[in-house]
C-alpha cells in the first residue's frame, strides 16, 4: 500500500520527526537512522519519507525513490567508515523474509566481517 504518510505507522512518525531517532543523514525523499537493535557494529535502516510498505509495493513511478534509497545506503557506508571493508544492504519484503516494520528500509550492515549465509 502506499499513501504520503500513515498515522500509525512508526517510521512514517520517524522520518515526519514525530517520534525521535538516531537520524546519520536525510535527504529531500529518505531517512537514515540508526537500528534500535543493531546486528552489526553498523546498522542504519533507510526508508523512504514516503509510506510504502515494501520492496513489492515500490513500482517504476517510484524510480526516483529507489535510485535515492540506494544512494543514501551509499553515502551511510561511507559516512561510517565501513566503505573500504565492505557492507550489506538488504531489505525483508514479507512473512516469509520476516519483515516486522510495514514500510519500506533498506538495512545497512558493516564493520565486522560478514560471510556467513544470510538464512
Ligand atoms: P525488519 O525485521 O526487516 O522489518 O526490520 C525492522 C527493524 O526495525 C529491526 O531491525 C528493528 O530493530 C528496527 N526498529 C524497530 N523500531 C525501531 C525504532 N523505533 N527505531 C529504530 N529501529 C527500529
Amino acid at each position: 500500500m502506499t499513501s504520503e504518510q500513515e498515522p500509525n505507522c512508526i517510521f512514517c512518525r520517524i522520518a515526519s520527526g514525530e517520534i525521535p531517532a538516531d537520524v546519520v543523514a536525510e535527504t529531500s525523499l529518505s531517512v537514515a537512522f540508526r537500528d534500535l537493535a543493531p546486528q552489526a557494529p553498523t546498522h542504519v535502516l533507510v526508508i523512504p519519507r514516503r509510506h510504502i510498505a515494501a520492496l513489492r509495493d515500490l513500482g517504476p513511478e517510484d524510480a526516483e525513490i529507489a535510485a535515492d534509497l540506494l544512494s543514501l545506503a551509499r553515502t551511510v557506508a561511507d559516512q561510517e567508515g565501513i566503505f573500504a571493508g565492505g557492507y550489506r544492504v538488504l531489505t525483508n519484503d514479507g512473512p516469509d523474509a520476516g519483515q516486522t516494520v510495514h514500510h519500506l528500509h533498506f538495512h545497512v550492515l558493516g564493520g565486522k566481517p560478514m560471510a556467513a549465509p544470510l538464512a
